[in-house]
């Protein structure tokens, strides 16, 4: 039994593979460049059809595959981008324009920060059952950019307990903290059942 990571998002795939000791298999490599379809109303539900779509199109006695969806609310923002965040400036917005567009609203409304935290949900979908987990990092969002580490809203993200935000903390101390790490955290015992054989 192998692991199919239904997730084409290079730092996504960076952590994934930092944390777990399983080979794991961007699934762009064995079904190809397929588009999925995004429309639940939650992160578990989107997690779910993610995990779902690519299973569907594989081998169920090789393979399990875990999927990741995930994003950042921001209080001042009224909990906004949340699911929405990998399209927050728009359908295919890079990282760069959904961050600016971040920066922009607490601009528009005179902030410089506001609390905020990340939620991640993996699903894990299997010949036996689909699994759900989730994690949470809590912390504040920033109106500027500092540092180059992590990915997507990292740049403007300064977690609960320290002064630098995740593009300035090293990936080591994002690995022990993150909402990912922590559903990953829930997600082992799983795959190490799910694997056994
Ligand atoms: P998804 O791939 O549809 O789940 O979208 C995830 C969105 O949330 C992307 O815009 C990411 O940049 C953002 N995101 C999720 N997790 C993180 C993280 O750990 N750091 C920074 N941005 C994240």
């Amino acid at each position: 039994m192998k692991i199919i990571l239904a997730s084409s998002n290079k730092g996504k795939i960076k952590e994934f593979k930092r944390f777990l000791n399983y080979e794991i298999i961007p699934y762009k490599e064995i079904v190809g460049d397929i588009e999925i379809e995004e429309n639940g109303s939650t992160f578990a539900q989107n997690a779910l059809i993610k995990a779902k779509t690519i299973f569907d199109l594989v081998d169920k006695d090789r393979y399990i595959v875990i999927s990741d969806d995930s994003g950042i609310s921001v209080e001042a923002l009224n909990y906004r981008p949340g699911i929405f965040s990998a399209r927050f400036a728009g359908n295919g917005a890079t990282d760069k324009e959904n961050l600016d567009k971040l920066i922009n609203e607490l601009k528009k409304r005179q902030l410089s920060s506001s609390k905020a935290f990340y939620t991640a949900a993996i699903a894990i979908a299997s010949k036996w059952q689909d699994y759900i987990v989730h994690g949470w990092m809590y912390g504040e969002v920033i109106a500027q950019k500092r540092g180059e580490n992590g990915f997507g809203y990292d740049p403007c993200f300064i977690p609960e307990g320290f002064d630098k935000t995740l593009g300035e903390l090293e990936d080591d101390i994002k690995v022990q903290i993150s909402h990912r790490s922590k559903a990953l955290n829930l997600a082992k015992p799983i795959l190490n059942m799910l694997l056994k054989d």
